[in-house]
């Protein structure tokens, strides 16, 4: 059995944070994605091993009082952590301690049509759910999801909690080559994300050995892909192959042209500008041609 609790983890949006793995003797999840991190395992709509609240607090604790200025607990599992059976008791339980560190959840939004689940949800402070698919035929090939589950009702399901949630809402979309990468799947997921107006979308590719054979996309081509949403959308492109592109040279119509196609964060500016196309952004920044907006904690660059 891994451990209950992982981290300190760094990041630069959640500051240090905690995990909690609701899973941590094995896989237990309602999807096989093809290109999940963890070994293929046959799907399943309820844990077959479930560790104790009590297990939980007692680890948890020892882990606050090791590491006592931590941001965000993050609800995990190696699995999907909305089929813990004991999720909204667990989270009442950490309200009672967590102080002014602030509770997320990674969940592949398949349960999130159930009116428990979406109560359970609304506790936390930050929500992401994944959603690769708009269609129910991508669904099946790519995350491989456990019978019964109907895209159309995870989409519903968001829709309905959306509506009802006070905190930040992001989405996840990892993008595998020639699986969902098609303008046809992009477009139906533009679509529904312009009905959902998440607060955050983040896109990204494979960034780890996947279970089965399945080929991540370059950075250039998530750029591209990200110009297929809707402008309105806050999109941020996650992803580590950003380290593998290469930096080209903008003239100023060129910035002002890119930006008004996508807003661009900071990260995105590095990787795609080189280092004197970078100081004209700063100085069109400057002259006030562009501006910085923030969403969520990311910082992106739009024109005036
Ligand atoms: S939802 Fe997450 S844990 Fe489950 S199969 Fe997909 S990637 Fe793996």
């Amino acid at each position: 059995m891994s451990s209950i609790i992982f981290g300190p983890v760094h990041s630069r949006r959640f500051g240090k944070s905690l995990g909690i793995d609701l899973s941590p003797s094995k896989k237990q999840c309602n999807f096989d994605c093809l290109y999940c991190e963890l070994d293929p395992a046959k799907t399943m709509d309820h844990y077959e091993d479930v560790v104790s609240i009590e297990e939980v607090m007692e680890a948890l604790k020892k882990a606050l009082a090791e590491h006592p200025d931590i941001d965000f607990i993050t609800l995990t599992a190696n699995g999907e952590p909305t089929l813990y059976p004991y999720l909204s008791e667990l989270i009442d339980e950490i309200d009672k301690i967590k102080g002014d560190t602030k509770t997320l959840i990674l969940s592949n939004a398949a349960t999130i049509d159930e009116l428990k689940v979406q109560e359970t949800l609304l506790k936390l402070d930050e929500v992401k759910l994944s959603l690769d698919c708009a269609t129910q035929t991508c669904l099946k090939k790519l995350d491989r999801a456990h019978s019964g589950i109907d895209v159309e009702q995870i989409k519903e399901g968001m829709l309905a909690f959306k509506s009802k949630y006070k905190g930040a809402l992001v989405v996840e979309i990892l993008i595998v080559k020639t699986l969902n990468d098609k303008p046809e799947e992009i477009a139906k997921l533009n679509e529904y994300l312009l009905k959902l107006q998440p607060t955050r979308i983040d896109m990204g590719t494979i960034d780890r050995p996947p279970a089965y054979d399945v080929k991540p996309v370059s950075y250039e081509e998530l750029y591209a892909l990200s110009k297929q949403f809707d402008t309105s959308l806050p999109l941020y492109i996650a992803s580590r192959k950003k380290s593998e592109a290469r930096a080209s040279n903008y003239t100023n119509e060129e910035i002002l042209e890119t930006l008004s196609m996508r807003p661009l964060t900071h990260e995105d500016i590095e990787v795609l500008f080189d280092e004197e196309s970078q100081k004209r952004v700063e100085k069109l920044l400057n002259k006030e041609n562009l501006k910085i907006i923030e969403s969520n904690g990311v910082k992106f660059y739009v024109l005036a």
